[in-house]
């Protein structure tokens, strides 16, 4: 009965309408996920020719990448919002291509607050290339805290930049050869136009079925079957580019189960945090030119960083990372708003609270798709990127910005790990 109704559905063995698609039969590869990585593997995947369907769980393309442009009125990026390594990364000839406006824009501190003490920008800066250099250099996967020199406030300030901050998890839990092995990711660019946006224009045009979350993957007969709450598919492959926290949910079940390396790999690598708290600010700049850079650090990992007024808008954008990223999205919106806004109040004073007109919290912890900001091996299994990226039989196939190399934790990269993700499977089709 339930088999009928999958077949009428989804075109077990019929024929299936998805948007602009049309399928007859049975496709060749079903990915799962429509964010930077599951877009890259199903464009590639038609470019060699075979036949896909690219089911979505939420009710819009793009993941982890989304521009939201009815909060502000304005363009704000909700997820991913550099194009970092500019000159290496699969959006940037796009965007310049499609229209897209570009701008270089790195993020080196120009303003910091130590406490609420003004102080030279510069000194964290430099405390940061040094602990960068003695994170790189660990002879052995550790902690990073282990090798990290925080035992000044500008050294506590560095790590909380390098670690909640940039690599979303607090030096504790950031594993050094993870660190060491990530790429440098200057040159980085923004997007006018965001680059949730770049990211959906990417996607436009593929066989994507939207509110459509994956349940189960049976792999125990030949191929794979994809269930989903609207019906069943076979292929003969699969490309899951869900993040590593919807796979330790136990979201999407597995039969058999997935083989323990597998399942141990998932819990090695975690999702960090990285939220940002957009503030809005009316008739004021606080003497702050548009990009500028802002560290409030304070003892105590409760750091706040603010891109100032991007492409001349109204926006502070501020970013909470690691343990506190966590905390405050538990907390919720109004919670992480007053958080921010009395960031602004230390640093510009009691008035600066009274130009906040809006603000705002993203999702991505509490986001059942998500289940966090973007994944970081935890200290002594930096190993585990590698047990992740082996199909399982030779079916089953992982993707996304936590297999993407020295540009893990990146759009760009998930891009690039779903294009090898689908040559791959290209490869054992063949
Ligand atoms: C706050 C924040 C800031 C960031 N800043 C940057 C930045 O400046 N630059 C940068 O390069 N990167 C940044 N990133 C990281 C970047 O956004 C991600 O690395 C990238 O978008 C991940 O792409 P992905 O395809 O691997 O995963 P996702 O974008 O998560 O795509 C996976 C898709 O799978 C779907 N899915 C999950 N489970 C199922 C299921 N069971 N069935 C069907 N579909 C499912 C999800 O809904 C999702 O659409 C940031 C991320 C966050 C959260």
């Amino acid at each position: 009965m339930m088999l009928t109704r999958r077949a009428a559905l989804l075109g077990l063995a019929g024929t299936a309408t998805l948007g602009a698609a049309r399928l007859s039969g049975d496709p060749d590869l079903v990915v799962v996920g429509a964010g930077s990585a599951g877009i890259a593997a199903a464009r590639t995947a038609q470019a060699a020719g075979l036949r896909v369907i690219v089911l979505e769980a939420m009710d819009r393309i793009g993941g982890r990448a989304f521009t939201d442009t009815a909060t502000f009125g304005s363009p704000f990026d909700v997820g991913c919002a550099w194009l970092h390594k500019a000159d290496d990364n699969p959006y940037t000839a796009y965007a310049r291509d499609n229209g897209f406006t570009l701008r270089a824009h790195e993020y080196d501190l120009e303003r910091v607050w130590l406490g609420s003490a003004p102080s030279p920008a510069h000194l964290v800066n430099e405390a940061e290339d040094a602990m960068s250099e003695a994170i790189s250099a660990a002879p052995e996967d550790v902690a990073a805290s282990l090798v990290a020199d925080v035992s000044t406030q500008v050294g506590e300030a560095a790590g909380d930049y390098l670690g909640a901050l940039d690599m979303a998890v607090d030096l504790d839990e950031l594993s050094t050869f993870d660190y060491a092995n990530a790429d440098d990711l200057a040159p980085n660019f923004l997007c006018a136009q965001g680059y949730g946006s770049i990211v959906a224009h990417r996607g436009r045009g593929l066989p994507v079925r939207l509110d459509t979350p994956v349940r189960r993957i049976r792999w125990d007969g030949p191929g794979a079957v994809v269930e989903t709450d609207a019906g069943s598919i076979r292929a003969r492959a699969v490309i899951i580019t869900a993040s590593t926290g919807v796979l330790a949910s136990g979201a999407i079940r597995f039969t058999p189960d997935l083989p323990v390396p597998t399942q141990e790999a998932v819990a090695d690598i975690p999702m960090g945090m990285l939220a940002k708290i957009p503030l809005q600010i009316r008739d004021q700049r606080f003497g702050l030119e548009p990009f500028t850079d802002v560290l409030l650090a304070r003892r105590g990992r409760r750091d706040l960083y603010f891109l100032s007024f991007p492409f001349a808008g109204d926006l502070m954008v501020g970013f909470v990372g690691g343990d506190l990223g966590w905390e405050l999205s538990a907390a919720g919106e109004a919670a992480a708003v007053d958080f921010a806004t009395q960031g602004l109040v230390e640093m510009f004073g009691s008035d600066a609270a009274r130009s906040v007109v809006k603000g705002a919290l993203t999702p991505w912890a509490s986001n059942p798709w998500t289940r966090g900001a973007y994944a970081a091996a935890s200290p002594g299994r930096y190993g585990a990127r590698e047990a992740l990226a082996r199909p399982v039989g030779d079916r089953i196939f992982f993707a996304g910005e936590a297999l993407a190399g020295g540009l893990i934790q990146t759009c760009g990269g998930a891009y690039r790990s779903g294009e090898a993700a689908a040559r791959a499977v290209r490869a054992v089709l063949a």
